[in-house]
């Protein structure tokens, strides 16, 4: 039986990176990975090719609708969703095939199958051909992420009624398409197929979209996201999805108002849930929490010696670069070391157009705690880059304590608000003050500079505006 430092049952970013740091560390170390490619969920059916089918989209619906007043004049421009699911595919093909060229250039070992416990510190992996091996694990990491939730009575075929997996690889633009769950995965998928043309109704019991965030984000995104043609029903509850050949009716009720929407797709975007099937926890004596979330303490150690879990799997916020932190984190606590997690400091992105970033906390969150805080916002229609570019929907808005001036919480609506939060990230790293931030000076023109400018108007002292 090979004998391993560290064995990661699970490829994706929690795993593959954390496999990374502990092979840096000096550590022998395996992964196992059930499915045919590495990356996990982010790599193959989450981040990855949800961007790039964003992207794609973004493009068609630019060359369609926004190029006309640039003084470009195109004819009809048309979709090829084959071509665009295939370019996705390439995508990630790219990015799966540089996992393992990293794990070559670590010397770390691909175990390929399903793996599972056979006691404390032995690991089977079952390869597809139901051959088994079993390793030896002195540290066994378990990294196995989380699969789509559902609701009662609604069966996810893939075809008719999918999840984010199928909303991928649609082989047509659907008519319509009923998004049942207004968060992140929901609002970015419906934001693709909206865009190519289908009619998207998004269906939240909630009273509003993407709930965790600022007010002001879920009041501007909602706006945004409506005149892009997407309808919300809010407050409302999906009470059955029938599939009738080749379409669906939702049957939805708000309030006492029941009615049937059809449609000819339908996204099952609720959230995700812990996957821990088949890997023999019973035969280590780990018992998953009543959500199936795996329970560790501070340093990821379950409550079996020498098994560690992160990623998706231990709940909290299901995002890959939440995963990837806590697999560097958890290598380098195996080498002895101190590393610790900023769980205060976790983006948030939403990819739909403009972008949502936040970092944090909200103004509810702040009022709900009763911390005295100060609010500088700067709106995007006043930035001289966002109206030569043509995007001036938005803004960046600072949460600060009123006492001490530092950032408490920052958020961002804007096109390239992914990109520009991580300025708050590392400010809010070194307790930075708004004055800190006003004082930076920031190149012109550029879409970032409303950030110096929210700060200033933190203290009253906004430039242009
Ligand atoms: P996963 O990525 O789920 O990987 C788990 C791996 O373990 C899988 O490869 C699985 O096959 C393997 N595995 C499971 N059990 C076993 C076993 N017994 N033996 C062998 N292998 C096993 N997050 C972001 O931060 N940004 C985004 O933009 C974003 N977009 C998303 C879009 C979509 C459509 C979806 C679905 C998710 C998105 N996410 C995003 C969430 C992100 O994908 C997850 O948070 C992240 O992948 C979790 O990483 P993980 O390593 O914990 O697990």
């Amino acid at each position: 039986m090979e004998q391993f430092d560290v064995v990661v049952i699970g490829s994706g970013p929690g795993g593959y990176i954390g496999a990374i740091r502990a092979a840096q560390l000096g550590f022998k170390t395996a992964v196992v990975e059930k499915d045919a490619t590495l990356g996990g969920t982010c790599l193959n059916v989450g981040c990855i090719p949800s961007k790039a089918m964003l992207e794609s989209s973004h493009l068609f619906h630019k060359a369609n609708q926004e190029l006309a007043p640039h003084g470009i004049i195109t004819g009809r421009v048309q979709v090829d969703v084959k071509k665009m699911v295939e370019r996705k595919a390439k995508v990630v093909q790219q990015l799966t095939g540089g996992v393992a060229g990293l794990f070559k250039k670590h010397k770390i070992t691909w175990l390929k199958g399903h793996g599972s416990f056979k006691k404390p510190g032995e690991i089977a992996v079952r390869a597809a051909d139901g051959t088994e091996t079993v390793v030896g694990a002195k540290h066994a990491i378990i990294a196995t992420g989380s699969v789509p939730s559902s609701i009662p009575g609604v069966t996810i075929d893939e075809k008719v009624v999918v999840s984010s997996t199928g909303a991928l690889e649609f082989d047509k633009v659907p008519g319509s398409l009923v998004v049942i769950g207004g968060g992140y995965i929901g609002l970015e998928l419906g934001s693709v197929w909206s865009r190519l043309g289908s009619h998207v109704t998004v269906v939240e019991f909630q009273d509003k979209i993407i709930p965790m965030m600022d007010e002001s984000l879920i009041s501007g995104l909602s706006r945004v996201l409506q005149a892009q043609g997407l309808e919300f029903k809010l407050k409302t509850a999906v009470q059955a999805v029938k599939v009738k050949g080749d379409r669906a009716e939702v049957t939805v009720k708000s309030g006492d108002k029941t009615e049937t929407i059809e449609a000819d797709r339908v996204l099952v975007s609720v959230g995700r849930k812990p996957f821990t099937e088949k890997l023999g926890l019973e035969n280590i004596g780990l018992k998953p929490d009543a959500k199936g979330f795996l329970t560790v303490d501070q340093n990821f150690r379950t409550s079996v010696p020498g098994v560690y879990a992160i990623g998706d799997v231990i709940g909290g916020l299901m995002l890959a670069h939440k995963a990837e932190e806590e697999g560097v984190a958890c290598a380098e606590l195996l080498a002895g070391e101190k590393p610790k997690v900023n769980y205060r400091l976790v983006p948030g992105i939403l990819y739909t157009h403009p972008e949502v970033a936040s970092v944090g906390q909200t103004e509810q969150e702040l009022r709900k705690a009763g911390v005295s805080y100060k609010k500088g916002q700067f709106n995007l229609r006043a930035n001289g880059r966002a109206i030569s570019i043509g995007e001036t929907d938005g803004f960046v808005k600072i949460l600060t304590n009123a006492d001490t001036d530092e950032i408490l919480g920052a958020h961002i609506l804007a096109p390239n608000a992914s990109e520009m939060i991580h300025e708050f990230c590392l400010g809010m790293e070194f307790n930075a003050t708004a004055e800190d931030i006003a004082l930076t000076m920031h190149g012109h023109p550029t879409i970032s500079e409303s950030i110096k400018e929210a700060a200033l108007s933190v203290h009253g002292r906004t430039l242009n505006a």
